[in-house]
């Protein structure tokens, strides 16, 4: 105000004024100059709402001439948009509170809308009657705009362009809300692009950028204008297909999608494919409250990447009682250790030539305190998704070191005990080889005793150097055993690459090779190759003594399955050792 008045000062007239102390006149002339060259637009309303008067803004922003007001009911600046609800509580509190603050929308003379930052005051009389209303406006649409682009930043993805997983779960909301009151049904698509990282990796974020970019790109070409994609979380897309009325549709979308993703992407440094899992829940179908459905979509979708990727899965109740099941095994496993509800058991491996024991591997059971015994194959997958699995398999390590020195001693100098090792493992904790070997150093003990079996999954970790941690391994003196052999990858040249010294047949290839002769075949051409390259072969899952002899004849060395013993404990394998009893003779 003080610069207003310094500038107000140079008015010649007004400086008299206020130099002769006349200040209510200068007062007046300094409030009608306010008034005339306000950015605000001001009107003066009478008792009865009616126009008496309009400052030059109120005509700039409404477009109305002033003449073309006065006299008017307010009335005519009321947006269609707005409920009479609104303007009654105006009034109303106007008259209980003399004034009103607040967001009101005016239509212009051309019929548009704007919103306004508005103030209306009354002014009373000297009897204490309301003469006239004072209404202050501000044109807010700019600030609108501003708003709006803060609000897009707050709910669309700045990469895609897509809605994010804020906004998509409010407008499911709504689609939720609608479907259920007209009868109709939604389907929520849960969409996660496998193995992204490996993109990010190999090409770099902009890389990974352009394969996102372009994704949300087919993805939003794939659905109509009714339906929402939305992009969730770095490399995890959603989508509400509304309106259905055929379930199959949702299916041949999913399928469309899949066929549309999978297609090349080219990345400016290079072409990559890539592939999508997909989890679907629908509504009503299967449920109808927002995180239900949410919740389902996100357990279809882990089903579909736990089927090995580039899957669709449609939720089933069995999936939220597997879900159900895993939160409370995720629970339990973190006092596990603690209380030492695991145990190793040990099976035998037995040699083929003479039918001795001076191997076992050693697998994990858990002693689950009210759901008995729980197998590996399904708490490992869990342990090593919440990284547990380290933990665990230091625990493991360090019960095997020094149970393989204890049976050295006593029953058999070279005896040797396999230990199972996660890829999670490697990726997650890729210096635990060398703590492995200094914990067996620590304790005396060799690691000539020690077997680590890894899976070819492991092999194709480009993150961690295997053959490094391999190598130290080997230079703790410790072996090396290829696992599930003929299951995975099985390209050769791995083979060729890394230091192994024990190929482990999958039990698939065992299992009736006395009746499928290309399963023989198969056993046969890895035994011989594993041999040309130096390795031992162990066959697993050997059941009958016809599986025995055939691979004994097809020269594998060693045999591991029921025919020779079941996992056991570690006091019943010690009394395996004790009855001296050679498995099974040949
Ligand atoms: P794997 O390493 O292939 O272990 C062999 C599995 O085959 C064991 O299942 C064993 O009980 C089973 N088996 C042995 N002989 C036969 C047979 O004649 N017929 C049939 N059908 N099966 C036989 P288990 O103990 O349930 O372990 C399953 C998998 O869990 C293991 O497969 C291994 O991948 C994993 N695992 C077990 N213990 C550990 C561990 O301590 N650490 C890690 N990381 N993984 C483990
Ligand atoms: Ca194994
Ligand atoms: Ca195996």
């Amino acid at each position: 105000m003080n610069a207003l008045l310094k500038w107000l000062f140079k008015i010649p007239r007004l400086a008299r004024l206020l130099e002769t102390h006349q200040k209510n006149e200068a007062y007046l002339e300094l409030a009608f100059l306010a008034y005339q060259n306000s950015s605000e637009a001001i009107a003066v309303v009478s008792a009865q709402h009616t126009i008496v008067a309009v400052n030059p803004a109120f005509e700039k922003i409404t477009g109305y001439a002033e003449s073309e007001l006065i006299g008017k009911q307010t009335q005519i600046l009321n947006s269609g948009h707005t409920s009479p609800a609104f303007y009654e509580l105006l009034w109303e509190e106007i008259s209980t509170t003399g004034s009103w603050r607040g967001e009101m929308r005016i239509k212009r003379k051309n019929g548009e809308d704007f919103p306004a930052w508005s103030a209306v005051t009354a002014v009373k009389d000297e009897r204490g009657e309301v003469s006239l209303y004072i209404v202050q406006s501000m044109d807010f649409s700019e600030k609108k705009d501003a708003e709006n682009m803060l609000w897009r930043q707050a709910n669309y993805d700045s990469l895609t362009g897509l809605p994010n997983g804020r906004l998509c779960r409010e407008w499911f909301r709504h689609e939720m809300l609608d479907c259920l009151y007209s009868g109709t049904r939604l389907a929520l698509i849960g969409i996660d692009l496998d193995n992204f990282r490996d993109v990010n990796d190999a090409h770099g974020y902009e890389g990974g950028n352009v394969l996102l970019r372009e994704a949300a790109r087919r993805i939003s070409g794939c659905i109509r204008d009714i339906d929402i994609a939305a992009r969730e979380a770095a490399d995890e897309f959603g989508i509400i297909l509304t309106e259905i009325i055929d379930v199959h549709q949702v299916q041949t979308t999913a399928r469309q999608l899949q066929t549309l993703l999978s297609e090349p992407y080219d990345l400016g440094s290079g072409i990559v494919h890539i592939t999508a899992s997909m989890g679907i829940t629908i509504c009503p179908d299967d449920g109808a409250d927002e995180e239900t459905l949410w919740r389902n979509a996100e357990h279809a979708l882990y089903t579909a990447k736990e089927a090995g990727k580039n899957q669709v899965r449609f939720f089933t109740p069995a999936m939220e009682a597997l879900a159900r099941r895993r939160l409370f095994l995720i629970n339990d496993m973190r006092k596990a250790i603690a209380l030492q509800q695991f145990e190793l058991v040990y099976q035998p491996i037995a040699e083929l030539s003479s039918g001795e024991i001076h191997k076992a591997e050693s697998l994990l059971r858990w002693h689950h305190p009210t759901d008995g015994i729980i197998l590996p194959a399904e708490f490992i997958p869990i342990a090593e998704e919440t990284g547990m699995i380290i933990a665990l398999s230091n625990w493991s390590f360090e019960q095997v070191a020094v149970q393989v020195a204890d049976w050295q001693k006593r029953f058999y100098p070279e005896f040797q005990i396999s230990f199972n090792m996660s890829a999670m493992e490697f990726l997650t904790d890729p210096e635990n080889s060398q703590d492995r070997v200094a914990l067996m150093r620590e304790n005396g003990i060799h690691g000539r005793g020690i077997v680590v079996e890894i899976t070819e999954s492991m092999l194709l970790q480009s993150e961690v150097n295997v053959n490094d941690r391999l190598q130290d391994f080997h230079q703790a003196g410790m072996e090396i055993a290829l696992d599930d052999f003929g299951t995975g990858y099985s390209s050769l040249s791995y083979l060729k690459t890394f230091d192994v010294d024990y190929l482990k047949i999958d039990q698939s290839f065992v299992m009736d090779m006395e009746n499928d002769s290309r399963n023989m075949a198969l056993i046969e051409a890895i035994i011989v190759m594993g041999h040309k390259l130096g390795m031992k072969i162990i066959a697993e899952g050997v059941s009958n003594e016809a599986q025995m002899k055939l691979l004994a004849e097809a020269g594998c060395d060693y045999g591991q399955g029921y025919l020779f013993s079941e996992p056991v404990s570690r006091d019943q394998f010690e009394r395996l050792l004790q009855e001296k009893k050679p498995a099974k003779k040949m």
